[in-house]
């Protein structure tokens, strides 16, 4: 597959018509000093160690990578999207997380996404104002700089706004995201200008330049966050939110979106306190609530400490009822009372393990009680059914250290690929569509109804293991609730099933979420189905599940960045100084 690399200037020159500029490798695995980089995309990876070596911290090459990705990877997020950022910060010792989730507006309330009674279509609530939250990337770039960077934030756009200018090189992936969007993509007329040149996807192996987004970096980098958090960006957003630009005689019906411009003047990115939880002698640091991330990640590694022995049944019995707690007691913590310290005890885990036994439990497991008082094992009742969990390949995670040990997990996104599909007109910037995280309902008592200035339930799952205080490994991935199994199945791989880092992220992967069948890769059910058939489990094929980043710190200052060899095309891993 090509890799999605920024046009050197000399080369435009050269250029009469479509490109077809021959690509230099992504490599997944890079081994050096210095500090290192994982990400998806070669630019984003090469703009982030350029920061490294010119003396920045791991926090300026993570916003300089988080920003170039919004150029590359713009189905993926963007400075209209949100996420989650852990860092921990060598000087202190100690693990920093940084909530950079989209808000609902004011105007919501639980049944804004309902009509009649109803939950809306999922299609229709997907492309439509109303998906739309508060942007929290760009409040969370300019916090993140702030605490822990050494740059501004102007400076760190630059590198996203040359290539934004210059050009990327349309690949596959990049060419078939927008092949798989093109029917709304047409529906939004500034989308349809931006993404549809010529009224087609890109084609594979031409130059796709976003001008109108260099201009946007640009004017933020002079003006400032408040010129979205309150200012004219941000009056354009809502505009676009209200009255979505669809093209006359679209028979899609766009609804609008309840954002005001004091809803962005209200916005703030969070610190909160990580979650935590100690596992085989580590350390394992993820996201809090508003992230199911940490607290369901953390809930099943407790499980499997409580087991006599951990292999592929326990894996996904552990996630299978971690997810059943999940489903029940996660949510904005502004909103609802996350029992997040009972969750993530021993008791509980103690309690839950009892239930895992030779066969896989009936489906749906219930939600147990981590109430703080756990007695003896009880035998396993079937819970209420679970609401399906949407997942897609969408969102982007990059993994970045530095000369002085410190390190970023960060994962972002726009929830869909492609967000909501709208653009903000001359703005070349797309438009999350994160509020359909929340569940729809009708569905009393579920901690993650929509709300006033609430923020929707992720499974964004950036994680950090330290290992005596230092940090040993950092690892995330995209792809809506099965980020947090496969966050899970690489450290299973690493620190239980005797794998090496790349192995771990290579490996056949499945996804268990409390759900009747266990979705895999086709690799996965042939390598393992048989014997896990015999347990009890039954698998659904699917093609391909996330697309991770992580590294390793090895000691002496050594470090092995790691990316996807293969899914979504393969990432991109870099050193400061090679071995
Ligand atoms: N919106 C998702 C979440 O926060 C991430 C997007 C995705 O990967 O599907 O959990």
């Amino acid at each position: 597959m090509i890799a999605r690399l920024a046009v050197p200037a000399a080369t435009l020159l050269l250029l009469s018509g479509p490109a077809t500029v021959p690509a230099p490798e992504k490599a997944p695995v890079a081994e050096g000093y210095g500090g290192a980089v994982a990400t998806v995309d070669l630019d984003a990876s090469r703009a982030a160690v350029e920061v490294l070596r010119r003396g920045g911290n791991a926090i300026d090459a993570a916003i300089t990578a988080a920003a170039t990705l919004g150029v590359t990877e713009p189905y993926s997020a963007g400075m209209a999207g949100g996420g989650f950022l852990l860092y921990y910060d060598a000087r202190r010792g100690r693990v920093h997380t940084i909530d950079g989730r989209e808000t609902a507006p004011r105007a919501m309330t639980a049944t804004s996404l309902q009509e009649n009674g109803a939950a809306i279509p999922t299609d229709e609530a997907i492309t439509s104002g109303l998906s739309a939250g508060v942007p929290g990337s760009v409040a969370q770039w300019d916090l993140a700089l702030r605490r822990f960077g050494s740059i501004g934030l102007g400076e760190a756009l630059r590198p996203a706004i040359r290539v934004a200018e210059r050009g990327f090189l349309v690949d596959q992936t990049f060419h078939d995201q927008t092949a798989a969007n093109q029917a709304r993509f047409a529906d939004i007329t500034s989308t349809a200008r931006l993404y549809l040149p010529g009224g087609a996807p890109p084609a594979v192996g031409s130059v796709f330049r976003n001008p109108e987004l260099a201009r946007t970096y640009r004017e933020l980098a002079r003006r400032g966050p408040s010129w979205l958090y309150g200012g004219r960006l941000g009056a354009e957003i809502v505009a676009t939110v209200k009255r979505p630009p669809v093209r006359p005689g679209a028979a899609r019906k766009v609804r609008p979106g309840l954002m005001e411009l004091s809803d962005l003047r209200a916005y703030r990115a969070i610190e909160r306190a990580p979650a935590r939880v100690g596992y085989k002698g580590l350390d394992v640091y993820g996201m809090a609530p508003p992230s199911s991330g940490g607290s369901t990640v953390g809930e099943a590694l407790n499980i499997l400490e409580k087991l006599p022995q951990v292999g592929l049944h326990e894996f996904l019995e552990s996630s299978r009822l971690s997810f059943a707690d999940r489903g029940k007691y996660v949510g904005d913590p502004a909103f609802t009372d996350v029992p997040l310290r009972e969750l993530l005890s021993d008791g509980f885990a103690g309690e839950r393990a009892c239930l895992i036994g030779a066969t896989a439990l009936a489906h749906p497991a219930a939600p147990g009680d981590p109430d703080g008082s756990y007695g003896p094992c009880r035998a396993a009742v079937p819970g209420p059914a679970a609401t399906p969990a949407r997942e897609g390949p969408e969102t982007t995670h990059l993994v970045v250290s530095d000369r002085w040990g410190n390190v970023v997990a960060y994962t972002l996104t726009i929830e869909s690929t492609g967000g909501n599909g709208i653009v903000v007109p001359g703005r070349g910037l797309l438009l999350n569509n994160e509020l359909t995280d929340f569940t729809f309902g009708p569905a009393p008592g579920d901690p993650n109804l929509p709300g006033p200035g609430k923020r929707p339930r992720s499974s964004m799952s950036p994680t950090i293991v330290l290992d005596d205080g230092r940090p040993v490994l950092a690892a995330g991935s995209p792809g809506g609730s099965t980020i947090i199994t496969t966050v899970l199945q690489i450290l299973i791989g690493r620190y239980e099933l005797g794998m090496t880092l790349p192995q771990a992220l290579a490996a056949p992967r499945a996804t268990q979420r409390n759900t009747a069948q266990t979705q895999a890769e086709p690799a996965f059910i042939a390598a393992h189905g048989p014997a896990l058939t015999v347990r009890g489990h039954s698998f659904a094929p699917t093609p391909e599940i996330g697309a991770a980043t992580a590294l390793e710190l090895l000691g002496g200052g050594r470090v092995r960045a790691v990316a996807e060899p293969a899914r979504r095309g393969g990432g991109s891993a870099l050193v400061v100084t090679e071995r």
